[in-house]
């Protein structure tokens, strides 16, 4: 979440992140506006870059090289990213209807959206073809066509239907890539067959004759059949139906005719052209909505059509953005004047490409060079963003002190979420002197503290207390209500219970009423909805305004008196379980740096909302002997928690630890959460430091973890039986971490194991069998450990 000072005055929302707004948002990176807030609205948060997908599938590029990763792209622009779908515009409410979550307000809305191949009038294209857009779908389905034809020991024809530019340069990647795999699996790659079918009497009608010549004559060496001056009017399970009546046999058919626009746009109330795409003015407005912008293949520009292509497209994001700035000052917009014509360059996939310019035609391995020259430079500004800097701190009263600059510069970073908390050790010395009133029914306080307080109210259940807040960790209001809540009702059944009721606390950034209240609005729904999931009533809460946004939850369970999990119930013998992946901590830094890829996040999140219930459920019918959920301590500090009311020791096997995606690479990159100093002093436990510390992976055993899983200590019989359940009801990575040992010494110990545990026999095929000698104490930890 990037931290901000200005208040929110108005709103730009991106819908789709085709080729004009990359640039857009490039562009607000490099020269934001203070007040202005931008949403990038995206179905898939690797897009694709036209120029180098043919190459993608022909396996010259990897698929990483061929998307911009629109994550940290969203970070240096100071956006919001929301990974969603948007199903409508309401134009007269300005808001964007979407998919997956409330509707997203705006000031102004731009749509980048592209097209989808038109099926014409031919049947059967959605059930046996494979349109080439949305990209996402065809990866997916590409790669599931690679399958069957190698399944089919190469026997299968395969179709491409349409001959403009994307089809033919599709087919010939085909062509190269199902050879090359057929014949790498040792068989015959001439029983593969090709063929590429065309309305048009000739390929690539748009282009100059000696263009259209020279691929044609490059497909038939390689041996593709040209289907010229013939309509498909059906496609059915091995082949297709010509407008002739001819039948044609096809295994695999990939269809990349002319473009279509959405079909939402119909429904909009947007002005169309006759095919149904928005029809722009010069400005890139709407010609019917001047407060919305279209661009790429999706807008139609009347007064001068160009071809669908990403060649525009991506020509269109310098003026884009420069009339976005402009409508947002009420400014006078700038006329946008499309080249009359652009260079096209097609690769043939061998090395070398055509082009052509003003009617001129190049051919040649230099002409591919060039090309691959020009995409990997389009690409780099991208991938390779500048530096992420914080404002330069100012000195305090104009003091240039060194290290005051670095200490304030290093608070404005500081993360959000369990990063945020205040570390184990300074909690507890503040707690010190603390002395809470004494009462009787009060069954858990300060003075045995655990994940939440219980006390007895009487009746034949025990209530459950806890409460969690934090500042937002995600720039998606509505994915931080869901993780906020979550996290909260975590505590709850670390402890066995089930929640009952919530009270809300939230902290909303100033700014206009109407922005707060989508704001707050988009938040609350979030939560709500995991509330709700949980059976959990929304019963109140206060609401403030200051810097961030934050917000917490008072929640409050009930657990029957003999069921409540503590903390201090490990039992040598026992295995240790940890139910979900660590490594939030890192990771959500990484993403406020911009340095963590849009996968790596979207997977930490997805964890983030993860509910602990169904996995307290397994613990508790495997015998669960204690149990806590891991949050801002990290993995350690929680074990330690444990361990110290328990007296005694344990063992983790480090390559047995379930880890996020990601997270090598930022603690590669050296990236931590700020809690990470304070949660490293309880280092002190480990007894073979040394050699441990050595591991690139030991810091992830201090990362503070937001809504992270359940650590808990299951009787070693029951342990195998138990990770199986855990895996079955959706906690694919639970694993045993470790075991519980006896107290070797006065204080409490852990061993790392650092054998590589991924080839052993045992409960879960990770768990640790050598349990390391335990021969040094740990140094005492906090005397008074903290409810987190
Ligand atoms: C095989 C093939 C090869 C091609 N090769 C070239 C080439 O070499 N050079 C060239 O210039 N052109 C090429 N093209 C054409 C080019 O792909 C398109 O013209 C170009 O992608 C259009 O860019 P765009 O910005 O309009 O949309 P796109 O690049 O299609 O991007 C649209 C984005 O919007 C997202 N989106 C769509 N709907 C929604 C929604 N409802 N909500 C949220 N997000 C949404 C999509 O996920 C996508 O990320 C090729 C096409 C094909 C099929």
């Amino acid at each position: 979440m990037q931290p901000t000072t200005t208040p929110v005055l108005k709103d730009i929302v991106l819908v789709g992140a085709g080729h004009a707004h990359v640039g857009v948002l490039r562009m607000f990176g490099m020269k934001p506006i203070p007040g202005l807030r931008l949403t990038l609205i995206t179905r898939e948060v690797n897009t694709p870059y036209s120029g180098m997908l043919p190459g993608m599938i022909a396996g010259s590029y990897t698929a990483e090289e061929a998307h911009i990763d629109t994550g940290p792209l969203a970070v240096f622009a100071g956006a919001r990213l929301y990974h969603d779908e948007a199903t409508g515009v309401d134009l007269d409410a300005k808001r964007v209807l979407c998919r997956n979550r409330p509707p997203v307000p705006y000031d102004l809305l731009s749509l980048d959206i592209g097209s989808t191949p038109s099926h014409g009038d031919a049947a059967g294209v959605e059930a046996h073809a494979i349109p080439v857009k949305p990209i996402d779908g065809f990866l997916q389905r590409f790669e599931a066509a690679r399958q069957r034809v190698l399944a089919a020991r190469g026997k299968a024809v395969i179709a491409v239907v349409g001959a403009g530019a994307g089809g033919v340069e599709l087919m010939l990647a085909l062509h190269k890539r199902l050879t090359e795999e057929v014949a790498r699996a040792k068989l015959d790659p001439s029983t593969l067959s090709f063929r590429l079918i065309a309305s048009h009497a000739e390929l690539l009608p748009a282009f100059p004759k000696r263009m259209r010549q020279h691929v044609a004559e490059t497909l038939r060496k390689r041996g593709v059949e040209i289907v010229a001056g013939q309509r498909v009017v059906e496609c059915a399970p091995g082949g297709l139906k010509l407008a002739s009546g001819r039948r044609v046999s096809a295994n695999e058919v990939f269809w990349t005719t002319q473009a279509m626009p959405p079909a939402w746009l119909r429904e909009s109330g947007l002005a169309l052209d006759e095919r149904g795409f928005i029809r722009v003015a010069g400005t890139l407005q709407s010609v019917s909505h001047p407060d919305v912008f279209a661009a790429g293949d999706v807008a139609s520009m009347d007064y001068a059509p160009r071809p669908k292509s990403g060649v525009f497209a991506v020509r269109q994001g310098a003026p884009l953005a420069k009339n976005l700035r402009r409508r947002i000052a009420a400014r006078p917009l700038a006329i946008y004047r499309a080249q009359r014509d652009a260079m096209y360059l097609l690769s043939t996939a061998d090395g070398r490409a055509v082009g052509t310019r003003n009617g001129i035609v190049f051919e040649g391995s230099w002409v591919w060079r060039w090309k691959d020259a020009i995409d990997r430079r389009f690409m780099e500004k991208f991938n390779n963003l500048p530096e992420m800097r914080p404002a330069a701190p100012k000195a305090p009263f104009g003091i240039a002190d060194g290290d005051a600059l670095k200490e304030i510069s290093a608070m404005a970073m500081r993360c959000g979420g369990c990063g945020a908390k205040v570390g184990a050790t300074v909690l507890s010395a503040a707690l010190r002197a603390i002395v809470p009133s004494e009462r009787d029914d009060v069954v858990v306080g300060l003075d045995a503290p655990d994940d939440a307080a219980i006390v007895d109210t009487g009746g034949p259940e025990l209530s459950v207390h806890t409460v969690d807040y934090f500042r937002a960790i995600v720039d998606d209001p509505y994915l931080f209500g869901k993780i906020a809540a979550n996290h909260a009702l975590g505590d709850i059944y670390a402890m066995g219970g089930a929640p009952q009721s919530a009270l809300a606390i939230v902290t909303v950034p100033y700014g206009r009423e109407a922005k707060v209240e989508a704001d707050l609005a988009m938040m609350m729904t979030g939560a709500n909805e995991v509330l709700r999931e949980a059976n959990c009533a929304l019963v109140g809460g206060h609401t403030s305004e200051g810097a961030e946004l934050a917000l917490g939850f008072s929640v409050n369970g009930r657990v029957a008196r003999d069921k409540a999990l503590r903390k201090g119930g490990l039992t040598p013998g026992d295995a240790l379980i940890l139910t979900k992946p660590i490594g939030t901590g890192s990771l959500l830094a990484a993403h406020m740096r911009g340095k963590a890829k849009s996968r790596w996040t979207m997977g930490a999140i997805g964890h983030m909302m993860r509910s602990n219930r169904d996995a307290a459920s397994v613990l508790l019918a495997h015998g669960v002997h204690a149990a806590t959920d891991v949050t801002g301590f990290g993995l350690i500090g929680h074990l330690v928690e444990m361990m110290r009311p328990s007296n005694v020791d344990a063992v983790l096997a480090l390559s047995a630890i379930p880890v996020l995606e990601g997270l090598k690479e930022t603690l590669a990159m050296g990236i931590f959460s700020s809690l990470q100093p304070q949660n490293v002093r309880l280092r002190r436990a480990i007894v073979n430091l040394d050699e441990a510390g050595r591991n690139p992976l030991f810091p992830a055993l201090f990362d503070p973890q937001t809504a992270g899983g359940l650590l808990a200590s299951v009787p070693v019989a029951s342990a195998k039986a138990c990770v199986a359940a855990l895996q079955s009801a959706g906690y694919a990575d639970a694993a045993v971490i470790g075991e519980v040992l006896p107290r070797s010494a006065s204080l409490a110990s852990i061993t790392i194991d650092l054998e590589d545990v991924s080839q052993r026999d045992d409960v879960n095929g990770k768990r640790p069998t050598k349990l390391g000698k335990l021969n040094a104490a740990g140094e005492e930890q906090n005397a008074n450990e903290p409810v987190s």
